[in-house]
């Protein structure tokens, strides 16, 4: 079984990420950098540690469900204690500052936490990610008063977050949310009411809350304009209720330790986050992060599936032989090895390019930036910006999907084990479904992707992979590098023809954003290659297989049109009509 705190992340930690330039542009020039790259080390051990050691009883008490109780939410066994043990070490809200008490880990650790939680205990993992991911909003939009007031008991792990968007009209159409806010007449105060539903952690004190202005509302109707995001409470500060009531817990197919609530707001008192009808804004940031943390979710859980899948097909023996002997069986295994390594090599990507702008913008706070720096920073700051906008919903889509596969795969792998109910691959894979269906769906993913691509962002990830590309020439790697550049050449071209046509394009959206992701993957795995001699199959077996699906995808985006939007709908007519 590969270790919790594994090689995939080690060679982040020991090669791939500037920490010198991190750690001096966020801490200034006097940092120590070995030992705060220690103590890195140190944390994400420790966090692999508590998780080795509570999976066994999440694992046991899978089927235990969260529960309603006069009122109040109260999590199974195993939630609590795991929460207690990571509280306890100081690993929650692990991305507030530390003038907050906090320990402010770059976001590429804080990932690899949640990823060591998830393999463990996924529902757990959802209580802690939100958690972190309300403080993070809190600290980039509340005011001084609001985060010295909650950020601290969000660093201590007193409080817990919910993140309240979802209403029963309004699940991907945010545009459709109609829970109100009333100005109180006091600046930025206001009263909601309304329904949310399918909150997670809905018990929890903080609420950030999606909700419509009441004196806009009219105008703004089925539109994210006029939507602001309000911190909402759910005791006021005389100890009385809030009118934030639980209504249900739903039953679900998997994750049954997480609390998905039935949220009513009655005259809730609550304070505006960010600038009033710019909440979508503000909500985005915190479900940008809420996607990579989702896609940490899929990571971890598909590296519990592989474990599984690897103890079991070395230990169950068929025809005279462990079954991990058979050439069908080893290629099934490396394949979710490769799904695995390829979507977490995406996802590291993009979270190296998020930590890469926080350090910008700690450097651009500081006073000794001259003006031509400062010009060539927010350049750059910028370029990583567009790339972010691109690979976060990217990554969210394949490691979520990744997921479902390898989870799958693994149940496959046991045979009829596998399919009784208490299997724990049949468990991995009901917990994993659900990571292609919140913080927005797959379709949702791809379709964020493509807008990102109809503005130019996907010329700006190919044009650095270029760059990077170049540096393996005269290299064993070279062979791979090529393959990847005709890949990138193979799909732009077929880009330009899609985006003519906004409905084709959507119509193939999936199929754009796979290429993308083989082509960004594949230039990733090469970058590990080179350092990690080990990862050379990896990087080359990734491209094998992968160039010749973008070749493929590329000539089928080539090859239609718009019509295939209506070859749809006459198939999807003629089934019905039959
Ligand atoms: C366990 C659980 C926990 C959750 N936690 C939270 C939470 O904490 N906070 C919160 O606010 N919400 C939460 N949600 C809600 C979740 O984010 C939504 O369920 C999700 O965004 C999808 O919305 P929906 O269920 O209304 O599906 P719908 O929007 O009705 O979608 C149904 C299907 O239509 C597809 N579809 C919809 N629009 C398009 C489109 N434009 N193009 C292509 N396909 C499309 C979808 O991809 C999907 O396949 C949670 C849900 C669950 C099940």
């Amino acid at each position: 079984m590969a270790a919790y705190l594994n090689d995939g992340m080690l060679l982040y930690l020991d090669h791939l990420v500037d920490w010198d330039t991190y750690f001096r542009w966020t801490k200034g020039d006097d940092a120590d950098v070995d030992t705060e790259v220690e103590t890195l080390r140190v944390i994400a051990q420790t966090a692999a540690e508590i998780c080795e050691s509570i999976a066994p009883e999440a694992r046991e008490g899978w089927e235990e469900a969260a529960r309603l109780e006069d009122g109040e939410v109260a999590v199974p066994g195993h939630i609590a204690r795991g929460y207690e043990r990571l509280r306890e070490a100081g690993i929650v809200s692990f991305g507030v500052a530390e003038q907050y008490g906090g320990v402010a880990l770059p976001g590429m650790v804080g990932n690899w936490v949640l990823q060591m939680i998830s393999r463990a205990d996924a529902g757990l993992m959802t209580i802690v990610g939100l958690q972190a991911g309300v403080a993070l909003d809190i600290q980039e939009f509340g005011t001084e008063e609001l985060k010295q007031e909650w950020l601290p008991r969000f660093a201590s792990g007193e409080v817990q977050g919910a993140m309240d968007l979802t209403e029963p009209q309004a699940g991907s159409d945010l545009g459709a949310i109609s829970t109100l806010a009333t100005e109180t007449g006091e600046e930025g105060r206001v009263t909601l009411d309304g329904q949310k539903i399918f909150i997670t952690n809905g018990g929890s004190e903080v609420h950030l809350v999606l909700a419509r202005d009441a004196d806009t509302a009219e105008q703004s109707k089925g539109t994210t304009k006029g939507l602001s995001l309000y911190l909402c409470p759910r005791t006021r500060p005389d100890g009385s209720s809030n009118g934030v009531a639980v209504e249900r817990l739903e039953h679900k197919q998997g994750i049954h330790g997480s609390p998905t609530a039935a949220i009513r707001f009655d005259g809730a008192q609550a304070t505006r986050l960010g600038p009033k009808g710019e909440g979508f804004k503000a909500m985005l940031q915190l479900m940008n992060n809420a996607r990579i943390g989702v896609a940490a979710q899929g990571i971890g859980i598909g590296e519990a599936a592989l474990d599984e899948a690897l103890q079991y097909t070395r230990q169950r023996v068929q025809f005279g032989q462990p079954i991990a002997e058979q050439p069908l069986v080893k290629n099934m295994l490396s394949s979710m090895i490769l799904d695995l390594e390829g979507s977490r090599a995406l996802l590291y990507r993009c979270c190296a390019l998020i930590d890469r702008n926080t350090a910008i913008d700690a450097r651009l706070d500081r006073d000794e930036v001259s003006e031509a720096e400062r010009a060539e920073l927010e350049s750059i700051r910028e370029r990583n910006e567009t790339r972010i906008r691109l690979l976060t919903p990217l990554a969210k889509y394949a490691a979520t999907e990744a997921c479902d596969r390898i989870t799958r795969s693994a149940v496959q792998l046991h045979g009829g084990v596998g399919f009784m109910a208490e299997s724990v691959v049949g468990r991995l894979h009901a917990d994993g479904i659900i990571t292609t269906i919140y913080e927005g769906t797959s379709e949702i993913q791809v379709s964020f992707a493509l807008k990102e691509i109809g503005k130019g962002a996907m010329h700006v990830v190919f044009d650095e992979i270029r760059k990077e590309l170049e540096g393996l020439d005269d290299s064993e790697l070279d062979e791979y590098a090529s393959k990847v550049r005709a890949g990138i050449e193979q799909v732009l071209q077929a880009s330009s023809a899609l985006m003519a046509d906004f409905s084709y394009a959507l119509l193939s959206a999936r199929r754009l954003a796979d290429s993308a992701i083989d082509l960004i993957v594949g230039a990733e795995l090469l970058k590990h290659a080179r350092v990690d001699s080990r990862r050379f199959d990896l990087a080359a077996s990734w491209i094998n297989r992968k160039m010749l699906e973008v070749e493929m995808n590329a000539r089928r985006i080539a090859e239609g049109d718009v019509s295939r939007v209506d070859r749809c709908e006459r198939i999807i007519s003629t089934f019905e009509s039959a």
